[in-house]
């Protein structure tokens, strides 16, 4: 007796906010969708867990209940340089704080009672087809068929997608480290604090419950310079803020290991490869100072969902859906990205950030600016 194969419409490769997301508008509207997570939900994630104000109308139309969730909302900014200096500044739509460990778990829910098949510690190993046969998706649960599959998989892109060669290395050749707690402080519940040191920066806002993220992205070189080991690092490096060593120094670690993610490059991919539709950090991801890359995810699944739904209903083709759909993505986060990178350059190095942030201060109007420019328009 040969092995059952499941077809489904939309196979959707991995059940992070974007997959989840965009899982939910199509259960919404019928489509037969499955979602393949390795992991298990609720889980932790590398993430600063501040959410640009943009997607909370959006996420709530999913049947997220966010106003009844008490969640802390954000709208005061404080960037400090290694060498002292604090700058203040109100965040116009600002943001919310929740942890992925109850957004991620939240999503999935929905997702699920909506009718998505969402199947966890299932990892995808395969992918292979095209647009016009349909597509063959090898898991670590067994094989599936579908119409279409979509990528959003995160950062790291996996063997079965092939990027184009200028799409794989990153815009400033850096190789980066993502560490994350959550702490217990004393802390404004409506601000964000990011705080700079030599080669990263480290962000502190409240989520839910009483938990506080404190979560820093800094160089691999950083850390190997301190002998991989994070705690020296820490102390020799992000101790240097004396911001930071206040907060490690006086907070309450609730899991003393941080989790740790390596190998995280920012960069724009594409969104589409091989016939696969790409999204969230799979179509590009940017960095957590810059961007909310969060939201980005998030509207992402709704474009996409808008232009899959019409290849459903035989509206458009599949290359009228690719096509579209990337005239889209580029139109909605082209300038964030472009803002970002330089944004970038002026963070994480002692006497350049301390020099930013002083004329900065000088010139509230051009702080908004450059704030708006990593928040976009509620959807
Ligand atoms: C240090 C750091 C701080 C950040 N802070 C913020 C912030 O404060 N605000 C913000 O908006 N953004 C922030 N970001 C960015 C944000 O975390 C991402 O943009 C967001 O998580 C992207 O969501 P996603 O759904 O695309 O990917 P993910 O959330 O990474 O989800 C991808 C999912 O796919 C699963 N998966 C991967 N491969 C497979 C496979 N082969 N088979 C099955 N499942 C698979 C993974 O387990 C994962 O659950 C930060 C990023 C970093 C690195």
């Amino acid at each position: 007796m040969g092995t059952r194969i499941e077809h489904f419409e939309c196979a959707i490769v991995g059940g992070g906010l974007a997959g989840l997301c965009l899982a939910i508008q199509l259960a919404d509207r019928d489509v037969s969708v499955v979602v393949f997570e390795k992991g298990n939900y609720p889980f932790h994630k590398v993430c600063g867990e501040y959410i640009s104000m943009e997607s909370w109308p959006f996420l709530e139309s999913l049947g997220l209940p966010l106003a009844e969730l008490s969640l802390p909302k954000i709208d005061r900014l404080g960037i400090t340089s290694d060498r002292g200096f604090i700058l203040n500044h109100s965040l116009g739509m600002g943001g919310f704080g929740i942890s992925r460990y109850s957004l991620d778990h939240y999503l999935f829910e929905i997702a699920s009672r909506k009718g998505a098949h969402v199947i966890q510690e299932c990892r995808v190993m395969d992918v292979q087809g095209n647009p016009a046969d349909g597509f063959q998706v090898r898991t670590s649960a067994g094989d599936f068929t579908s119409k279409v599959v979509c990528g959003s998989y995160g950062k790291y892109t996996p063997q079965f997608v092939h990027l184009h060669e200028n799409n794989i290395s990153n815009t400033d050749n850096q190789n980066y480290i993502g560490i994350k707690y959550h702490i217990q402080t004393d802390f404004p519940a409506n601000r964000i604090e990011l705080h700079n040191f030599s080669d990263g920066y480290c962000g502190v806002s409240k989520v839910d419950r009483d938990w506080y993220c404190l979560c820093y992205l800094t160089t691999a070189r950083n850390l190997i310079e301190n002998g991989k080991d994070v705690k020296q690092m820490e102390e020799a490096v992000l101790f240097q803020n004396p911001f930071l060593k206040n907060y490690f120094q006086n907070s309450k670690f609730i899991n003393p290991q941080p989790l740790i993610i390596s190998n995280v490059q920012f960069n724009k991919k594409q969104t589409d490869s091989n016939g696969i539709f790409l999204l969230g950090d799979a179509a590009g991801s940017i960095t957590p100072l810059c961007g909310n890359g969060m939201s980005m995810g998030i509207r992402a699944s709704k474009l996409l969902a808008e232009q899959l739904l019409f290849l459903f209903s035989g509206k458009q083709t599949y290359g009228q859906a690719s096509q579209n759909y990337r005239r889209e993505w580029d139109a909605a986060f082209g300038t964030r990205i472009r803002a970002g990178y330089h944004l970038q350059k002026l963070f994480g190095k002692s006497r350049t950030t301390d020099f930013a942030l002083r004329t900065l201060d000088k010139f509230p109007w051009l702080t908004s600016k450059l704030v708006a420019l990593t928040h976009g328009d509620v959807f």
